[in-house]
């Protein structure tokens, strides 16, 4: 959620800043800005809308000579929490005095009492926005003590809440200090200069060395040289980690969009999810970074899935991955609820924290949450280095690469196959036979032939698609393991077409949302042949005695499903265990296709942040 960027170097800052925050627009935001510190003089902009229009603003405004001589600077996509997006409310925000220039991502809990305090003691205060309290408490500090990070650890020790922040000083032209706490920071180590962001995707074109910070770490950065401290300025030591990805995975590559370059590689990186991880021995999954012994995995009792959004769809899958192949009993639980309810949780529980980012911070929450209770906890992310994956210390990758688009698929499918492997690990060490075991090895080898096949349909969806994208409302129907499919489905639809949509099991309709079909309420069937399918087409024709319209992802060759179906995408024949996996790619197109005949947003659809790291 929102971006910064902070840049110390040899290299032209303006360009640094604006270049590294086109590459965060994914994250989401709704306003810009940027702070420039050259000849004793702060340079800030700020504006509404995208980041080009920031980068119009600077260029227009800022003689050229001065831009061409920047060296220093903090930049920022604001995703408004408190306040408007307007662009007094857009970051850099400036203490009192004018002589420090802050960005913040997060949220300071506690704001309204110090702004009151700081009024008192006559501040006036610019924005609605919480960070810029936070701005004045470091120039209060500095203007006492006069050592800048001495005094962004005396605010940052009044301040509740999340901050990932960045800040520079009038008087300090030569460092950026930045810290965090539960909003992620990554410090890039270049040659002669440091460049610092919320991720690694602003980094990886100047560097591949870079520092992950820790919760309340501040690091005071020189081109040369960071200086690692706690919040209370006691030195702190963090490795140096190497980013692996490829420059070229955050670029378009010719596609539309970042969602269909996505959505199309999915064959490869469902490969790069299970290759090497597959034991054709023993029939089972190699999931070394469990680090669970195979007496410690007989004896867990109880799976926990904990997830928000795309990846909470998966975890209702997993619940089926689990039950079925593992016998385990399996709990979905949405992450925001976790630590506000009174969760049972047992020391023989596994807790397992799906999140594509790795900062969800609902997830997050909730990860602590269960290791409070005692139970294993693990991560599943996509991102390397992410705070969950670090705080669980245990987990398996999805190594699906960086996933750019809002809206999530390749990571969701990833997930999928991690969730199906762990399971065939746990079920193998229980009553999984080693024949059984070969045969789902076998099917997950499939998977790209599968997926290749059933991304030959984009045109056939296209077409679908453009019949249907005017609609209103929508909804998603499906059973068993396609019932995840309808949510994730409808969620897809929702995020960037803007269309109402509502997933539903397909049992679920009549009683209820079945009052709301009519002619132009079409429904999308998941109608793969799979137990439930019999049913499912039963529930259809329930759809279609109300006249409304049904789309149906459906087997090809099935005959069956056709007779009962308006339009029928016919996707692969495939096991019951990876449907939906043929099934959601075919939902992914859709949507996309909707959204474009639409002329919607896609990779950057509104009020959507890529990773949602305020609670
Ligand atoms: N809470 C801050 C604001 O509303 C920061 C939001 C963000 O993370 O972008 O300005």
């Amino acid at each position: 959620m929102c971006g910064i960027v902070g840049y110390i170097g040899e290299n032209n800052a303006a360009d640094v800043l604006l270049g590294g925050l086109k590459r965060l627009e994914y994250r989401g935001y709704d306003s810009a800005g940027i702070c420039m510190l050259d000849g004793g003089e702060l340079h800030t902009e700020r504006s509404v809308g995208k980041v080009q229009d920031l980068a119009d603003k600077v260029y227009q405004n800022l003689p050229e000579n001065i831009i061409q001589a920047t060296r220093l600077g903090v930049a920022h996509t604001r995703w408004a929490t408190h306040g408007e997006p307007s662009e007094e409310n857009a970051h850099p925000h400036l203490d009192q005095s004018g002589r420090v220039a802050l960005v913040h991502n997060g949220i300071i809990e506690n704001y309204k009492e110090i702004r009151q305090r700081l009024t008192a003691a006559g501040h006036s205060f610019k924005s609605q926005t919480d960070s810029e309290v936070l701005a004045h408490l470091i120039g209060a500090y500095y203007g006492e003590n006069g050592d800048f990070l001495q005094a962004v650890c005396g605010a940052l020790n009044q301040v509740e809440g999340t901050f990932g922040i960045a800040a520079l000083c009038l008087d300090q032209p030569d460092c950026v200090v930045v810290a965090r706490r539960g909003s992620p920071i990554v410090v890039g180590l270049g040659h002669n200069e440091t460049i610092v962001a919320s991720d690694a995707a602003a980094i990886i074109a100047h560097t591949d060395q870079v520092i992950y910070l820790d919760d309340d770490d501040v690091a005071l950065l020189k081109r040369d040289d960071v200086d690692l401290r706690n919040i209370h300025n006691v030195p702190v030591s963090r490795d140096v980690a190497r980013i692996e990805w490829d420059a070229r995975a955050a670029e378009k590559d010719g596609y539309d969009h970042f969602m269909l370059k996505e959505i199309f590689e999915q064959a490869d990186s469902l490969c790069n999810t299970f290759r090497g991880r597959l034991d054709v021995k023993q029939g089972t999954a190699i999931l070394s970074g469990l680090n669970l012994t195979p007496r410690e995995m007989a004896d867990i009792q109880k799976v926990l899935l904990i997830a928000c959004g795309t990846s909470l769809h998966a975890a209702m899958l997993g619940k089926y991955y689990f039950e079925d192949l593992a016998d385990l009993c399996t709990d979905v639980e949405p992450a925001a609820e976790f630590r506000y309810r009174n969760p049972i949780v047992h020391a023989r529980d596994l807790a397992v924290a799906i999140s594509q980012s790795g900062e969800t911070a609902d997830t997050l929450a909730a990860v602590r949450e269960a290791m409070n209770k005692g139970a294993r906890v693990t991560g599943l992310c996509n991102v390397v280095g992410s705070t969950i994956a670090r705080e669980t210390g245990t987990g398996v990758y999805l190594h699906a690469g960086p996933e750019i688009g809002v809206a999530s698929t390749k990571a969701f499918t990833s997930q999928m196959m991690v969730l199906m492997m762990m399971a065939l690990k746990f079920g193998r060490g229980r009553r999984l036979s080693i024949q059984k075991g070969l045969e789902i090895i076998k099917e997950i080898e499939r998977t790209p032939e599968l997926v290749a096949k059933t991304l030959e349909l984009n045109q056939h969806i296209a077409g679908i698609a453009k019949k249907y994208h005017y609609v209103r409302d929508f909804f998603f129907i499906g059973r068993g393991y396609l019932y995840p499919v309808a949510l994730e489905g409808a969620l897809k639809l929702k995020e960037i077409s803007y269309i109402h949509a509502e997933g539903y099991h397909a049992a679920e309709l009549k009683h209820g949302p079945i009052a709301l079909l009519e002619p132009d309420v079409p429904v999308l069937a998941l109608a793969c042949d799979v137990p439930g399918k019999d049913k499912l087409l039963g529930n259809v024709e329930e759809c279609r005695a109300r006249k409304a319209p049904v789309i149906g992802i459906a087997t090809e060759d099935d005959e069956e499903a056709v007779s009962y179906l308006d339009e029928v995408i016919p996707v692969p024949r495939t096991s019951t265990l990876l449907a939906p996996l043929t099934a959601v790619i075919a939902a992914q197109l859709f949507a996309y296709h909707m959204a474009r005949f639409r002329g919607c947003e896609i990779d950057q659809p509104r009020n959507l942040a890529k990773s949602v790291t305020v609670e």
